[in-house]
């Protein structure tokens, strides 16, 4: 597989990554006007495909804004489609529920459970997701808000994610020891932490997560600086 993958890490769950063979870019959990540490803007973001994993506003943020604008389908869990495509005329959406695919621009988005919840604007908005990655076969696995949960093994097994996006910020999700147990049942080969030092309730330490992770796993740990780019190599992963 000589296919590479450009990542950067907006802060929070927000990640945009795109396809080094292609040039398709994805970018999921959008949250960049009102989040504290982002450095992108809303109206800088490129995007083909944008992906939401649940309705909290620190995960939807920006999403219909930014579909529209570069008439890029936005793909969700079901009730939130609906919730999103009456609120927001024009949008293009794809509704997807638990092992349900779609693919948009040849990437490959598949939902998986999520231990958490779903609400959006006060409303109820149905089960919260992960979402799995697929490009071309190299596969990035963005748990969405999440406790740990024993189905993360079977997550580990069907998908093969070469790449792991959990959050650590505990409070609402995983901490680095929930996340540790994670990347045991995910086995993945690289993990990035993300969720964490937004706000002051999900203060948290990455390089703990990194310390327990590399001393019990061969899982490697890469912990990014939000804004920067980074070019993730399937090679250099074995
Ligand atoms: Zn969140």
């Amino acid at each position: 597989m000589g296919l590479k993958l450009k990542f950067r890490w907006n802060g929070h769950a927000c990640f945009d990554i795109e396809n080094q063979e292609t040039g398709k870019k994805l970018i999921i959990d959008p949250f960049l006007e009102g989040n504290p540490v982002a450095k992108l803007k809303k109206d800088e973001v490129k995007a083909d495909v944008v992906v939401v994993t649940h309705g909290h506003s620190d995960h939807v943020g920006d999403a219909p804004y930014i579909s529209i604008k570069n008439k890029a389908p936005l793909v969700t869990m079901v009730e939130l489609a609906w919730i999103l495509g009456e609120k927001n005329e024009g949008l293009q959406i794809h509704d997807i529920n638990f092992s349900g695919s779609v693919e948009v621009g040849g990437i490959k988005i598949t939902a998986v459970p999520a231990l958490h919840s779903s609400s959006y604007d006060g409303m109820y908005a149905g089960n919260p997701g992960g979402m799995i990655l697929d490009f071309n076969g190299f596969k990035v696995y963005h748990a969405g808000d999440t406790g740990v949960f024993s189905d993360m093994e079977l997550i580990g097994k069907m998908y093969k994610p070469d790449v792991a996006l959990l959050p650590i910020g505990g409070h609402y999700t995983m901490s680095p020891h929930e996340a540790l147990k994670a990347v045991e049942l995910i086995n993945p080969k690289m993990a990035i932490p993300m969720h964490y030092n937004t706000f002051p309730a999900i203060k948290q330490d990455p390089l703990l997560f990194k310390s327990l992770v590399e001393k019990s796993t061969k899982t490697k740990v890469m912990i990014p600086e939000i804004g920067s780019e980074f070019i993730i190599d399937p090679k250099d992963l074995n």
